[in-house]
C-alpha cells in the first residue's frame, strides 16, 4: 500500500492513474487540477482526499510537497516544472509524465534529484520501455524511440499546408490531451522525448534514434555494446507504464488487454521523414546548444501549439516559429529556475511577435 499524490488528476494521464490506484486499493494524499473543478471534486470525494488545489499555482506546489510515497506529475506544459521541483525538495520520489519539466529545466531537476537521492520514474511509454529494458544494469550504447508518426504520417508539405487543428487531434493509436496530440502530429512530441530520454538516461542526443512504428506495439528499444537489442512490447495502453512507475520495482497484476502477436500480425519500422517533419532534428540542435535553448524551444512550442489549436497559426508555420525563437536564445545552461522562466517567456513573445508581423 503506497500513498500517492497526483498533479493534473483531471487529465488523460491523471484519470487513468486514478483507475490504476483504485484497482491497487492505494491511498490518495492530494489531487490537483487547473480548470475542471467538477471532476476534481468528484475525485476528491471518491478517493476521500484531504488535500486538493485547482488553478492556483502556489497551492498546487504545496500539494506536491506534502510527504507521500510518490508524486505523479501529469500536468501538461511548463506549469509542471515548479511542482516537480517542489516534490523533490520535499523529499518525494517523482513519477513523471510531464516531459516539459525535463525539456525546460532538465539540468536543475536532475541535479536536485541526484542531491536528494530520489528517483524520477518515467511514465511516458517510450521511457518506461527503455527503463524496463535497462534493468540488467549494463550501460546502453544507443536508445531507439518508436514514434507512431502522428496524425499526418505520409503527408506531403502541400497537403500539410491545408490541415487544421481538428485534423491533428485525430491520433491513430493513443487518446491523449490536446497539446500532446498536436505535438504528435508535428513530431515535436518525439523531439521532446529525445531530450527527456537524454536527461533520464544520461545519453547524448546523437545516441538516441527515432524510428516510425505505426502499430505502437514496440514501445522503445535499447541497443547494448555487443549489438543485442532489447525491446518492450505491449498493447497500447498507458495504464501499464503508469502502474509500473508506481509499483516499481514490483510488477503487479493488471487486467489489461494482452498482446496477441498472431492477431497483431506484421510490425513495421520506417525512417522518419525529417525533411517534412524537422521537429526532432530541431530538438537535437536545441539540446546541443544547452538548457536555455531547450527552455526556449519548449516555451515556443507550447505557444505555437496553442496558436495552431486556436486557428491562428498554420501547421507548417509551427516548426519555423519554434526554430527562430530557439535560435534567438543564448547558448548555455540555466543557473536557476528564473533563467528557465525568462527563456520561456522571451520565446513565447518571439512566437507572438513574429506572427503579428
Ligand atoms: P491533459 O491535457 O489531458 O491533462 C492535463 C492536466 O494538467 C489536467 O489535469 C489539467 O487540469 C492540468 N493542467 C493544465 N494546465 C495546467 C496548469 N497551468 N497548471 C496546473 N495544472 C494544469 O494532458 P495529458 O494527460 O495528455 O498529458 C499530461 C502530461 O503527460 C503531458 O506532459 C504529456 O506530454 C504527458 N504524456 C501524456 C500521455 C498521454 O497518453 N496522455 C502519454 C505520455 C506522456 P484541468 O483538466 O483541470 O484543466
Ligand atoms: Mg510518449
Amino acid at each position: 500500500m503506497k500513498r500517492i499524490t497526483i498533479l493534473g488528476s483531471t487529465g488523460s494521464i491523471g484519470v487513468q492513474a486514478l483507475q490504476v490506484i483504485d484497482r491497487l486499493g492505494w491511498q490518495v494524499v492530494a489531487l490537483t487540477a487547473h480548470s475542471n473543478e467538477t471532476l476534481l471534486h468528484q475525485q476528491v470525494k471518491q478517493f476521500n482526499v484531504k488535500h486538493f488545489a485547482c488553478g492556483n499555482a502556489e497551492e498546487i506546489a504545496k500539494c506536491a510537497a506534502i510527504p507521500c510515497d510518490i508524486v505523479l506529475n501529469a500536468i501538461v506544459g511548463i506549469a509542471g516544472l515548479v511542482p516537480t521541483i517542489e516534490a523533490l525538495r520535499a523529499g518525494n520520489p517523482v513519477a513523471l509524465a510531464n516531459k516539459e519539466s525535463l525539456v525546460a529545466g532538465g539540468s536543475l531537476v536532475m541535479q536536485l534529484a541526484h542531491e536528494k537521492g530520489l528517483p524520477i520514474l518515467p511514465v511516458d511509454s517510450e521511457h518506461s520501455a527503455i527503463f524496463q529494458c535497462l534493468q540488467d544494469n549494463n550501460s546502453p550504447a544507443k536508445l531507439i524511440l518508436t514514434a507512431s508518426g502522428g496524425a499526418f504520417f505520409g503527408k506531403t508539405r502541400e497537403q500539410l499546408a491545408q490541415v487544421t487543428a481538428a485534423d491533428a487531434l485525430q491520433h491513430p493509436t493513443w487518446n491523449m490531451g490536446a497539446k500532446i496530440t498536436v505535438d504528435s502530429a508535428t513530431l515535436f512530441n518525439k523531439g521532446l522525448e529525445v531530450i527527456e530520454a537524454a536527461w533520464l538516461f544520461g545519453m547524448h542526443v546523437d545516441d538516441i534514434d527515432v524510428v516510425v512504428h505505426r502499430q505502437s506495439i514496440v514501445h522503445s528499444l535499447v541497443e547494448y555494446n555487443d549489438g543485442a537489442v532489447l525491446a518492450q512490447l505491449g498493447a497500447p495502453d498507458m495504464q501499464l507504464p503508469i502502474q509500473y512507475a508506481l509499483t516499481y520495482p514490483a510488477r503487479l497484476p493488471m487486467p489489461a488487454q494482452r498482446l496477441n502477436l498472431t492477431e497483431t500480425g506484421t510490425l513495421t519500422f520506417e525512417a522518419v521523414d525529417h525533411a517534412t517533419f524537422p521537429a526532432i532534428e530541431l530538438c537535437k540542435i536545441a539540446w546541443r546548444r544547452g538548457g536555455l535553448a531547450c527552455a526556449a524551444l519548449n516555451g515556443a512550442n507550447e505557444q505555437a501549439n496553442a496558436l495552431f489549436r486556436q486557428g491562428k497559426l498554420g501547421f507548417l508555420d509551427i516548426t519555423p516559429a519554434v526554430q527562430q525563437a530557439m535560435l534567438a536564445a543564448p547558448v548555455g545552461n540555466p543557473n536557476s529556475l528564473d533563467d528557465v522562466f525568462a527563456a520561456d517567456k522571451l520565446a513565447r513573445e518571439h512566437v507572438d511577435n513574429n506572427r503579428k508581423r
